[in-house]
């Protein structure tokens, strides 16, 4: 239920407690204007740059289209269903949704037997080949606010995957435990970041700073984690970074009463970077042999960590995995969108999130379930807008640490549907079809 606080002008109307699907964070404290005559929506208290982008299209209900042609929304669902009843390998990709979306999209790829695969599953991969192969020790958000005294980030400003992290989870006014948020050690460790005033503490303590090119980190991690395993390495320096800085290091880690790794898989993008992050969970497996250490893998977007953990509980499977068997198939390089396009048929392409995220130029037949804003380079077989979930319907999301869910409420009316009611037409046209095949045999 939407929780309106009265409007101060006549002309719009104030929602509080607004949850942002923007990244991975969900802040859940947004305050959102809704202008009464336009409903057009604006953040008025908390939020950033990219919670106002997420709200700032304006209602609108472009037709449906099939070749470039305007046609009514039943004509679009039977052209895309004929579509998908034809193809013979159908990928169903983008999978910009939330957890009512995938369910109907998991619901599907059984039906057509298709293969499914997120639009970040590249840096997703990344971390599930960690937990996969060794398993990883992770905290939450509410954690780190909580109990962490040293928070490390490792390639990354958190900033750029996390807008709001340090004002909602850093300089804190008070934690549950008494610890003085003030007080937490920040450390920047590899990369290389133009400004990170916002990771000075209240009382104008800068964060440490530990630079070097992202094609360091692999050595680096490796020589921390070294360190902290208690070796030493007969060298002056690694990557740039004096041996005497990462000695310090690791010993601040070992010293720490709960430090925090974060890591975001997005920017670690090199060859092989599963390997980084394993040496980073190793450093939090060792340093919790006589402290307390976590990881924290910084990111989401686009609703992937709703699409994966709705993907896990029912399947077991994370993705990319295919149900062309008539059974849920993991193997993430064979099923991926990259190895996949070579071999689709018929692509079927989810994007509610984010109007820019557009499929990949491509010669196959292409459906797209997308968002009102969307616009083209390359004109899709069919188009179908949808609505958002946690702005023109209401849903379900997970945050980037994959444990807290929270709902997402409708913040207008609006005459777009949701993608698991367009599925739904789908399927029905699919059964209508089916039997009518059954009926001329
Ligand atoms: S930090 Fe993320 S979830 Fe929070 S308001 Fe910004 S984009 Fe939205």
């Amino acid at each position: 239920m939407v929780n309106f606080v009265g409007s101060s002008l006549l002309d719009s109307v104030r929602i509080k407690d607004v949850t942002c699907t923007a990244c991975g964070m969900l802040c859940d404290d947004l305050v959102v204007a809704r202008a009464l005559n336009s409903n057009t929506l604006s953040v008025v208290e908390h939020g950033c740059s990219r919670s106002a982008a997420l709200l700032q299209h304006p209602p609108a209900k472009p037709s449906a289209r099939v070749h470039g042609k305007e046609v009514d929304h039943a004509s679009a669902i039977q052209a895309a269903t004929a579509l998908l009843q034809q193809a013979k390998q159908p990928l169903i990709a983008g999978l910009g949704t939330d957890v009512q979306g995938m369910r109907a999209v998991l619901r599907l790829a059984d039906h057509i037997g298709a293969t499914l695969d997120h639009m970040n599953s590249a840096a997703m991969l990344r971390n599930t080949l960690v937990v996969q192969q060794s398993g990883w020790q992770v905290t939450t958000l509410t954690e780190v606010r909580n109990r962490a005294d040293l928070i490390v980030a490792i390639g990354t400003d958190i900033v750029s995957a996390l807008p709001r992290f340090f004002e909602r989870c850093v300089w804190v006014e008070a934690t549950l435990f008494d610890q003085a948020p003030a007080e937490r050690d920040i450390v920047f460790l590899g990369g290389r970041h133009d400004d990170l005033g916002f990771a000075s503490s209240p009382d104008g303590r800068p964060a440490q700073v530990l630079p070097c090119d992202m094609e360091q980190i692999p050595e680096l991690v490796a020589a921390l984690r070294a360190l902290v395993t208690g070796r030493s390495l007969p060298v002056d320096q690694v990557a740039g970074i004096a041996m005497q800085d990462l000695q310090q290091l690791a010993q601040h880690l070992r010293e720490a009463r709960y430090s925090v790794l974060a890591w975001s898989a997005a920017s670690l993008d090199y060859a092989h970077a599963e390997l980084s992050i394993a040496n980073i969970t190793g450093i939090v497996s060792q340093l919790n042999q006589t402290t307390r250490s976590a990881g924290l893998p910084a990111g989401g977007s686009n609703g992937d960590s709703s699409v994966n953990q709705t993907s896990v509980w029912t399947t077991g499977y994370p993705l990319p995995n295919s149900y062309a068997r008539q059974h849920p198939d993991y193997d993430p390089w064979q099923h991926s969108s990259a190895q996949q396009a070579a071999h689709a048929d018929a692509v079927l392409w989810i994007s509610s999130l984010d109007p820019s995220r557009r499929p990949p130029p491509s010669d196959t037949p292409t459906i797209v379930l997308g968002h009102a804003a969307m616009q083209f380079e390359q004109e899709p077989a069919v188009y179908i807008p949808i609505g958002t979930p946690g702005v023109d319907h209401s849903g379900t999301a997970f945050r980037c640490d994959s444990v807290v869910s929270l709902p997402l409420k409708p913040l207008r009316p609006s005459p777009l549907p949701s993608l698991s009611s367009v599925i739904l037409d789908m399927e029905a046209a699919l059964h209508a079809s089916q039997k009518g095949d059954a009926h001329a045999d």
